[in-house]
């Protein structure tokens, strides 16, 4: 067994020559950086909790290659008690770091990359199967994570890759070698890029016989030559960089992360390639990364819903409001929202299947149907958790305020003082757990971890309408129609 601790896998990206740019200038020491550092707790989380006995069968399986335990991170699932593990396993991380841990992108393609790369060597003879599973017992031993890169910038998004003004808007090969390939391009809005150790990259869309460069699938290292990453800023980030914001920062151990990774000519060998120029396939392995992650955010915002939840629950019991008959019916609310999401996870991976490589794969409708309400009712939580919370969440001082010694009233009353008297509740909390919660709740509503919890709830794992395109093809209303026709006794 070889899963890293919390604490090697931090040091493990000490030993990574990662070129990250923030603000314009590049970041040597990123791994202390206080506005990166929340996101390298998040990702470390994964690794912590899986030493746990009490998380072990949530957090690790048997990998089906070597026999070995792995973190469930890493593992190829192979049944659907399997997938079920991995949703509670991500409702449990979003639970115990309310934002956005990052590593489910990597285990979302390594499972993608499995049962395609069978398929197109299947049809067309190739090696890439192999070449995968010698990378993914790489990936397992040494218990690393990958960004699964999957967005390209896309530029006029009415034309196919091959259209573009610029060729470099979708990543694509500039160079085919006999040792492999050399590749231009771009990944948006990429998570936890910069703290993976690989990047696993894939097509973003379907494609045809003229997108044969752009049809390229591979892994690289997170540090090879030519990578480098500029980091996505967050609202109210900077408040990381201040003196004495622990509080104002509302999460000051966890965060999430996203930056534009930038592939400027980076040679890729030939063993790391999964496909390349097989378009056909490229729809393939996208329905089934964003599949896979469509069933994640089943579990990953349910539980940072449970978080947004008890925080709203606090704030009202803070306020003394919490016996009204109006507050418990939309705590109500909110956690019918809330495990209805965490049904349509469950749902997914239960009706899971065997695709031919025998990995297995989830019903993709159901996860459609998972992730088309996660656009929805993520923000209704939101909604109902600053209803019980009050204006104070968007209205309280800094917390240098609430430690300020400045003698500002007529009795000598500093300004301290001033926002402790005026900022109490019900006078069974202190001031500052109240200031926390509240915090807590900007925080998650639309400070940092909205990145997590709102945007990405709406646009991760693809945007709304890409869903209900497969909502579309995978309803069968013809087949409904059929048993209409038959309630109808319709013979033609
Ligand atoms: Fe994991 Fe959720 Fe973050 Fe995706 S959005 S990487 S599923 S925590
Ligand atoms: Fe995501």
């Amino acid at each position: 067994m070889t899963m890293m601790t919390g604490e090697q896998y931090i040091e493990s990206l000490r030993k990574l020559n990662t070129r990250v740019y923030m603000f314009g200038e590049k970041i040597e020491n990123w791994v202390d950086h206080p506005m990166i550092r929340p996101s390298i707790n998040c990702v470390a989380m994964t690794y912590e909790l899986a030493h746990k006995p009490e998380y072990a069968d949530l957090m690790t399986a048997t990998s089906h290659i070597t026999g070995e335990t792995v973190n469930r991170f890493t593992n190829i699932h192979q049944n659907t008690e399997d997938l079920k593990k991995k949703v509670k396993m991500q409702r449990l991380l979003g639970q115990k770091t309310a934002s956005c841990f990052q590593r489910c992108v990597g285990m979302d393609a390594l499972n993608a990359e499995y049962s395609t790369t069978y398929e197109i060597d299947e049809k067309y003879g190739t090696n890439y199967h192999e070449n995968f599973k010698k990378y993914l017992i790489m990936m397992q031993k040494e218990d690393l994570v990958a960004d699964g890169a999957m967005t390209d910038p896309k530029g006029d998004r009415s034309r196919a890759p091959h259209g573009q003004d610029d060729a470099d808007l979708f990543l694509r090969i500039v160079e085919r070698r006999e040792d492999g390939i050399v590749v231009r391009g771009a990944k948006c809005h990429q998570t936890g890029s910069i703290n993976s150790h690989w990047h696993l990259v894939m097509p973003t869309i379907s494609m045809g016989p003229d997108d044969k460069d752009y049809a390229i699938s591979f892994a690289c290292p997170s540090d090879a030559d030519g990578i480098y990453m500029i980091y996505g800023r967050q609202s109210c980030d900077t408040r990381k960089l201040e003196d004495d914001s622990d509080i104002d920062v509302g999460n000051s151990r966890f965060g999430g992360q996203e930056a534009l990774v930038v592939f400027d000519d980076v040679f890729v060998p030939n063993e790391y390639i999964f496909m390349n120029g097989e378009y056909d396939f490229a729809g393939m392995l996208v329905e089934r990364f964003a599949g896979f992650h469509r069933q994640s955010y089943g579990g990953c915002k349910v539980g940072v819903g449970d978080v947004v939840i008890g925080a709203a629950a606090l704030a009202a019991e803070y306020n003394g409001v919490e016996k009204a008959s109006a507050v418990k019916d939309k705590l109500i609310e909110m956690t019918h929202l809330n495990e209805t999401l965490y049904s349509c996870g469950l749902a997914c991976s239960t009706e899971g299947y065997k695709t031919a490589s025998g990995g297995y794969f989830i019903d993709l409708l159901l996860a459609n149907v998972c992730k088309q309400n996660i656009t929805r009712f993520p923000y209704e939580i939101v909604r109902l958790a600053e209803d019980l919370a009050g204006g104070m969440m968007v209205t309280l001082p800094a917390q240098k305020d609430f430690h300020s010694d400045l003698k500002v009233g007529k009795n000598g009353e500093t300004i301290g003082d001033v926002c402790n008297k005026y900022f109490v509740g019900n006078g069974k909390c202190s001031t500052e757990d109240r200031a926390r919660v509240m915090r807590l709740l900007e925080n998650l509503c639309l400070g940092t971890a909205a990145v997590g919890y709102r945007t990405e709830s709406m646009h991760g794992a693809g945007s709304p309408q890409a869903q209900r395109i497969m909502i579309q093809r995978q309803g069968n209303i013809e087949g409904k129609k059929e048993l209409a026709k038959d309630i109808a006794r319709i013979t033609k």
